[in-house]
C-alpha cells in the first residue's frame, strides 16, 4: 500500500498551484484516486484535468507517471510544474542519452513526483522500462491523458496506446486514472475495457460550452458564404477546418488574395513550415489558420473567436472537440458548419473502403449522427450534449435553430398519433413502418397484421416526408427514442406518457419548403 504524506488536497492546491478552491469534480476525483481506486475522467478541454492527477501525485509517496501523446507539450508542462516547486521530468526522444540517464537516476532515488512519458516509451519492445519501473522505482499512480486515443471507435486512434492494456496486469495495485475531453458512450466503454480498469468510477463533467454559439449553413457556394461570415469578424482570430490538405492550402491562398491574414496547417507540410504557421497563429501574428484535423490538439489559445468547418466532420466527437477550441477565455464565440448531403455521401464512400466491417459499421453510425446534426430542426446544443449522455434544456437560445424566427405550432395531436401508433405496435417497428401504418398503407405486411389496430390510418392527411420530419423532431425532443439495434425501432420515453394523457403540449416546427440548390450553369 502506498503511504500518504500528511497534507490535504486543498493545502496542495494552495501551496503549489496558488488556487483557493477546486473546480468541477476535481475534489471528488482526487479523493477517489487517493483511496487507490481507478477512474475515468471526462472533462472538457480547459476544464482542469491535470490537477486531478497532479494533486494526488504530490500526496502519494513515490512517482506518478503521466502518459501523453503530446511530446511537443511535455517540456512546457514539466517546466510549469518545476516553476511551482514540483519535482517533475519527462522522457522522450528529444532528450540526449545523458539527460535520460539523469532522469533514471532521479527515479531510482525516488526524487521525482511526476514523470511524463510518451506511450511508446513505456511499452517499447523489450519491456526494459516497465521492468525498471517495477524493480527500481516506486510507482504511486498512472495517469493516462488523451485516453480516447486507445479506442479505434474514437476519432484519434493511436496504435501505441493499445499496449497500455498491460499496465494493469504489471501494476495491479497502482491506481490508474484515464482522462479525456472527447469520448462518447461507445468510446468510454472501450477505454474502460481496454485498460482493464478495476471497478472504475466514471466522472463526467458538464460538456456544455455556453459561450459558444452553434450555427449550420446549407453549403452552396461555400467560399462566398465564408467571406460573408469573415466580413463580420474582421478583427477576430479563428480556425477554418477543411477535409483535405489541398483545400486547406488553396483556401489560405484565396483568403490571402482577398486580404485576410491566413496560413495553412496540415500534416503534409514540412515540419518547420507547420510549426511556423502554428506559432504565428498562437502569437496573434496571423488571424486565421486553415487546417485539417491535424491542427489543434493540445493547443491552448484563449482568444479563438470562431471555428468554421468548410466540410462535414466524420463524427460528433471530432466536431465537438474542434469547435471546443473556440472561446477558452469564456467570451462569446461562434462555431459554423457548412452542411451538404453531398459531403455525407462522399464520406460514406470513404468509410466503405476503410477498415474492417465492424469498424466501418461504427464509423458509418457516427457519420449518420453527424449528418443528423447538420439536418437538425431542434436545438443543436441539446443534440450535442445528449450525444455525450448529458441532459439539456429543449432550447438553448444560442444556436441557429433556437435563434431563428422559425414558426412553431401546437403539434400535440400529431405527437399523440405517433405515440399511440408506437404503443399499438408494441414498440417493435422502425420509423418507416410506423409511418406506413399511420398513413394506412395497404401493403400486405401491414394490412394483414395491423389493419385492425386502433390508430391505423389516422395520419393519412400528412405526407411521408413530413412524418419523417416530425418523428425526428420528436426523437430530438425526447418524446420518442430510437434504439440502437441493427434495425432501429421506435420506443416510448419517460416523456411520452404525459403527452398521451393530454397533460403536456408539444411544440413542433413548421416544415418549410426546401430551397432549390443553386446550380451553376456553364455557358459555352
Ligand atoms: P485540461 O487538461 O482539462 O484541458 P488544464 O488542466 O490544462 O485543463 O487546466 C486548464 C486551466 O485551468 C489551467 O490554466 C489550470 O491551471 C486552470 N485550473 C485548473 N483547475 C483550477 C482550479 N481549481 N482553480 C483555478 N484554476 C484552475
Ligand atoms: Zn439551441
Amino acid at each position: 500500500m502506498t503511504n500518504l504524506v500528511d497534507t490535504t488536497p486543498t493545502d496542495i492546491l494552495k501551496k503549489h498551484f496558488g488556487y483557493d478552491s477546486f473546480r468541477h469534480q476535481q475534489k471528488e476525483i482526487i479523493h477517489h484516486i487517493l483511496e487507490g481506486r481507478d477512474a475515468l475522467v471526462l472533462m472538457p478541454t480547459g476544464g482542469g484535468k491535470s490537477l486531478c492527477y497532479q494533486v494526488p501525485a504530490l500526496i502519494f509517496e513515490g512517482v506518478t507517471i503521466v502518459i501523453s501523446p503530446l511530446i511537443a507539450l511535455m517540456k512546457d508542462q514539466v517546466d510549469a510544474l518545476r516553476l511551482n516547486g514540483i519535482s517533475a521530468a519527462y522522457l522522450n526522444s528529444s532528450l540526449s542519452q545523458q539527460e535520460q540517464a539523469e532522469v533514471m537516476r532521479l527515479l531510482r532515488d525516488n526524487r521525482l513526483k511526476l514523470l511524463y512519458l510518451a506511450p511508446e516509451r513505456l511499452v517499447s519492445g523489450d519491456k526494459g522500462f516497465i521492468n525498471f519501473l517495477k524493480d527500481q522505482a516506486k510507482l504511486s499512480m498512472i495517469a493516462i491523458d488523451e485516453a480516447h486515443c486507445i479506442s479505434q471507435w474514437g476519432h484519434d486512434f493511436r496504435p501505441e496506446y493499445t499496449q497500455l492494456a498491460t499496465l494493469k496486469s504489471v501494476f495491479p495495485e497502482v491506481p490508474v486514472v484515464a482522462l479525456t475531453a472527447t469520448a462518447d458512450k461507445l468510446t468510454q466503454d472501450d477505454i474502460l475495457q481496454q485498460l482493464k480498469l478495476h471497478n472504475p468510477k466514471k466522472f463526467v463533467s458538464s460538456f456544455n460550452r455556453e459561450n459558444i454559439y452553434y450555427f449550420v449553413s446549407p453549403k452552396r457556394r461555400s467560399y462566398d458564404q465564408l467571406l460573408q461570415f469573415l466580413n463580420k469578424h474582421k478583427d477576430d482570430t479563428g480556425i477554418i477546418y477543411t477535409l483535405s490538405r489541398a483545400s486547406a492550402e488553396s483556401l489560405a491562398e484565396q483568403l490571402i488574395a482577398d486580404g485576410y491574414d491566413a496560413r495553412p496547417y496540415h500534416a503534409g507540410l514540412d515540419r518547420d513550415v507547420r510549426d511556423k504557421h502554428q506559432d504565428l497563429f498562437i502569437k496573434d501574428q496571423i488571424k486565421i489558420i486553415t487546417a485539417t484535423i491535424a491542427f489543434g490538439m493540445g493547443i491552448d489559445k484563449s482568444n479563438v473567436r470562431f471555428v468554421v468547418h468548410m466540410d462535414l466532420p466524420k463524427n460528433i466527437e471530432g466536431y465537438y472537440q474542434e469547435t471546443g477550441r473556440a472561446g477558452r477565455d469564456g467570451l462569446k464565440s461562434e462555431a459554423l458548419l457548412f452542411y451538404s448531403y453531398a459531403d455525407v455521401k462522399k464520406l460514406k464512400s470513404f468509410v466503405e473502403v476503410e477498415g474492417n466491417t465492424q469498424q466501418s459499421e461504427i464509423m458509418l453510425k457516427k457519420l449518420n449522427e453527424m449528418a443528423e446534426y447538420g439536418e437538425l430542426r431542434t436545438c443543436r446544443r441539446k443534440y450535442l450534449l445528449n450525444y455525450f449522455d448529458e441532459e439539456a434544456a429543449d432550447e438553448c437560445g444560442s444556436c441557429d435553430v433556437c435563434l431563428s424566427e422559425e414558426e412553431k405550432f401546437d403539434g400535440t395531436v400529431i405527437a399523440q398519433k405517433v405515440l399511440s401508433a408506437v404503443t399499438r405496435l408494441e414498440e417493435r417497428f422502425g420509423t418507416g413502418y410506423v409511418i406506413d401504418f399511420l398513413r394506412g398503407s395497404k401493403s400486405a405486411k401491414i394490412w394483414d397484421k395491423h389493419k385492425s389496430l386502433k390508430t391505423y390510418g389516422v395520419g393519412a392527411d400528412i405526407g411521408k416526408e413530413e412524418w419523417n420530419h416530425y418523428i425526428k423532431d420528436l426523437i430530438h425532443l425526447n418524446y420518442l427514442a430510437k434504439d440502437d439495434g441493427k434495425y432501429p425501432v421506435l420506443k416510448l420515453t419517460h416523456k411520452s406518457k404525459n403527452v398521451l394523457q393530454g397533460k403536456e403540449q408539444v411544440q413542433l416546427f413548421m416544415i418549410k419548403q426546401i430551397e432549390e440548390p443553386v446550380i451553376s450553369v456553364q455557358t459555352i
